[in-house]
């Protein structure tokens, strides 16, 4: 039976929220809250927008022109909508703190969907530019914008509320930049905490890895020691993302207990219906022989629709995204 979430749980599992509690469990981010207005109002338009590529990379050559470049700059700006160049300015200043790259998100969600835009086939952004364009390209990053706490019931009068957005009032959006590092995805879990007690755990990743079938062994009471940690999680039932390297579990995530989570390798009736007094959590690995991942399939229906990648052929994604703003333009006349 699906328990019903309540907006505080969602709150719970921002960012910024788990983040202030468990900073030494996690690697490095930095949380700019709220996001800028600018930023907001990019994200929310229609189509993509870039500055003049090569623009931004005169800025870098030529210093000496600086008054003249940057009334250029105004003018060749694609979009009123691209975000000031305060803005821009504190994104790069933040890459530059955190040593070059980061994977950006919001409250919740990072564009894992969207990777397809981005030319390192990865989250990894080392420019304000990259954080820009792939929050934009993100369906998921629009949820967080959108509908965070569709299908949340009010503690007060437990009646579920997918029609009405209705954010809390002292909510705000936050942007958050962490620092790059390399990431195995052969040692990244999910794990299903209930009632404070570590119930399920499986890989997140889809392919399979014979290592891991003896060395489960190992990881799991590494799993179970961050697990007491995270004690003090505001919430019984939650879901945490872990990477394990060194015999260190690093905390990437904090998820809500609820079905809108990817249960991956569990389905939700499973999770819910497990003993929260079990002594020892279920562990679900890829089998062998199990088909293993293209490297490309995930989020498929995330992607850009067939009609946009053709014209996109042979263009850079300047011209790309001005293409794509005519065909807009074109359809909805
Ligand atoms: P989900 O929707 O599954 O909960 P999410 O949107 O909350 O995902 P994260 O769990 O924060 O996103 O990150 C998704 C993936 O991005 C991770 O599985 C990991 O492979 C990669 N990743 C996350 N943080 C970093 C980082 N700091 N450096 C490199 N890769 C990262
Ligand atoms: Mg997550």
């Amino acid at each position: 039976m699906a328990t019903p979430v309540t907006k505080q749980h969602i709150l719970n599992c921002q960012f910024s929220n788990w983040y202030s509690l468990f900073r030494t469990l996690t690697p490095k981010a930095k949380v700019i809250k709220p996001i800028p207005t600018s930023i907001l109002k990019y994200l929310d338009e229609d189509g993509i927008y870039l500055k003049n590529v090569s623009n931004t990379i005169e800025d870098v050559t030529d210093r000496e022109n600086e008054e003249g470049r940057e009334e250029e700059e105004e003018d060749t700006q694609v979009s009123s909508y691209y975000p000031d160049k305060s803005t821009i300015q504190l994104i790069e200043r933040v890459i530059s703190d955190l040593d070059g790259a980061v994977v950006p998100k919001l409250n919740w969600s990072s564009p894992k969907d969207a990777v397809w835009i981005m030319p390192t086939g990865s989250m990894k952004c080392t420019s304000a530019e990259d954080v820009l364009l792939i929050l934009k390209s993100s369906d998921f990053v629009t949820h967080d914008l959108d509908y965070a706490f569709d299908d949340c019931i009010e503690e007060d009068n437990q009646e579920a509320d997918s029609t009405s957005q209705r954010f809390p009032s002292d909510f705000s959006h936050e942007l958050i930049l962490k620092e790059w590092f390399p990431i195995h995805p052969s040692t990244e879990f999910r794990c299903f905490v209930k009632g404070k007690n570590l119930i399920a755990v499986c890989q997140r990743d889809d392919n399979y890895y014979d290592f891991l079938e003896h060395e489960m062994k190992e990881i799991l009471p590494v799993l179970r020691d961050l697990t007491s940690k995270l004690s003090e999680f505001p919430d019984p039932n939650f879901v945490f993302d872990t990477y394990v390297q060194q015999n260190r579990a690093w905390l990437i995530d904090i998820n809500p207990f609820f079905a809108r989570t990817d249960g991956l390798l569990f389905s939700w009736e499973e999770l819910y219906a497990m003993d929260y007094e079990k002594n020892s959590p279920e562990i679900r690995l890829i089998p062998k022989g199990a088909m293993p991942s293209s490297g490309g399939a995930n989020f498929y229906t995330n992607r850009v629709p067939f009609d946009l990648v053709a014209a996109s052929q042979g263009e850079n994604l300047l011209e790309f995204a001005e293409k794509m703003q005519s065909l807009t333009s074109e359809s909805t006349k």
